[in-house]
């Protein structure tokens, strides 16, 4: 069972680096880790996956408006939210060899790498820290984000007051967040520079519990429009141990990693705890009236945090399919990378004429491929691992009667359509899933 677990995840690591999903950074140089590139496809990948997450957030809802907060922020938000005080991992140092452990992941009391004296745990801070200005002194110290999720509260009134919103509404926001984790780990599941997706619904307090019920429904929903298989999805709720200090209730959606069931997402009720806390550390009053009712009160949060590069990996994952013949990609065509291929089945006789033009046309609108080099079968193949859904292929029968044979990648069936109506068939079948 390890074993396989070992394989699927090596053999996808390979194949991210053959196709141009995801590189190790800093490569040449011997690599930087737990650091990634995102090559040609895995660039086009991510987009998809966030301008899907965009739409189904904010163009598909009349409740929430999005936003694009600063990465650096005032060092005073990191004191309101808890991050100075709380955000940290217990820490230990071998004496011997240096290398360093988070103090409830060691369950020995030697080094497991060489058998040396650790030192006494002690608080390690998770947030990356930097200088403002050009003097390095600790009047200047700021962060790095280690999440989107502080710039939207901050901006509260800034958007409720210019979007003209009434609670309940939600702000969206895509960003990177930076988190000095002591172990990461699992190729792209944990990084320390990571792309956060994140949405804040700011509700009354009675109902919101329902409200968080929603919530985990559509989010939930997401990942299955995203054409992740159901049964490698579930509910985790967190228990007293696991729950944040502020948090009332919290959900994660977990899927079947190879390396075992891991969180995706979490859904989390943040009571009043943020607008309160930076109500108190501002001084500005972020309390709501609702003339409606004409009551006042601080709203409460639901919170769904997504990462990015987590659903990246698990789109990747889940569409890895080694078959008889070949290993095939079986993405959703709404974030496949390449939506189609345009292939002359050979060199000449203006084949390669023909399909130049329909790549012509179709490239300002979709991410097509034109590709000429190889035989068929192996152009195909390529497609395959690359995860294109669709090949549209120019023959000797395009020149006689102006149709393509259009081949679906999962079920390699072909058939025969106009070639005027490839741009329909193709939108057709990228958006109506
Ligand atoms: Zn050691």
């Amino acid at each position: 069972m390890k074993k396989n677990t070992s394989d699927k995840m090596s053999k996808l690591v390979s194949l991210c680096k053959r196709r141009g999903y995801v590189f190790q950074s800093s490569e040449i140089y011997g690599g930087l880790n737990s650091c990634w590139d995102y090559g040609p496809l895995g660039s086009e990948l991510k987009r998809n996956i966030k301008d899907f997450w965009w739409k189904s957030m904010v163009y598909e809802r009349d409740d929430i408006e999005g936003i694009d907060s600063s990465i650096l922020m005032h060092p005073r938000i990191w004191e309101a939210s808890g991050h100075v005080e709380h955000f940290t991992d217990p820490l230990v140092d071998c004496k011997k060899c240096k290398m360093r452990f988070r103090a409830d992941e060691v369950n020995s009391e030697k080094c497991p790498s060489c058998g040396g004296e650790f030192t006494r745990p002690r608080s390690f801070n998770l947030m990356f820290k930097t200088f403002m200005g050009p003097v390095e002194d600790s009047a200047n110290v700021i962060y790095m984000r280690p999440e989107t999720a502080q710039g939207i509260y901050v901006n509260f009134l800034n958007v409720l007051n210019s979007s003209r919103k009434k609670i309940p509404f939600g702000i969206a926001q895509i960003g990177k967040a930076f988190r000095n984790e002591i172990t990461p780990g699992n190729f792209i599941f944990r990084t320390r520079e990571f792309e956060q997706m994140e949405m804040q619904y700011f509700v009354e307090p009675g109902g919101s519990m329902q409200i968080m019920e929603q919530w985990k429904e559509i989010r939930y929903q997401w990942y299955v429009r995203l054409g992740i298989k159901p049964e490698k999805l579930r509910f985790h709720e967190h228990d007293e141990k696991e729950l944040a200090h502020y948090a009332k209730k919290a959900f994660d959606i977990q899927y079947e990693f190879p390396f075992g069931w891991s969180e995706l997402e979490g859904i989390h009720h943040r009571a009043d705890y943020d607008l309160k806390r930076h109500t108190e550390f501002s001084g500005k009053d972020l309390t709501y009236y609702d003339d409606e009712k004409k009551i006042r009160y601080t709203p409460n949060i639901i919170e769904t945090s997504a990462g990015c590069d987590r659903t990246l990996l698990t789109c990747l994952i889940d569409a890895f399919h080694e078959e008889e013949e070949r290993i095939v990609l079986k993405l959703s065509p709404r974030i496949a990378p390449i939506k189609a291929a345009i292939l002359p089945l050979v060199n000449r006789d203006g084949m390669d004429e023909f399909a130049g033009k329909i790549y012509d046309r179709l490239k300002s609108r979709f991410k097509v491929f034109y590709d000429d080099g190889g035989s068929i079968g192996r152009r195909y193949r390529r497609m395959d691992e690359a995860g294109t859904p669709f090949c549209f292929t120019v023959d000797s029968q395009t020149l006689k009667d102006n149709t393509v044979t259009l081949r679906e990648r999962d079920s390699m069936q072909q058939t025969r359509i106009p070639e005027s109506d490839i741009e329909v068939e193709l939108r057709k079948r990228i958006e109506n899933i």
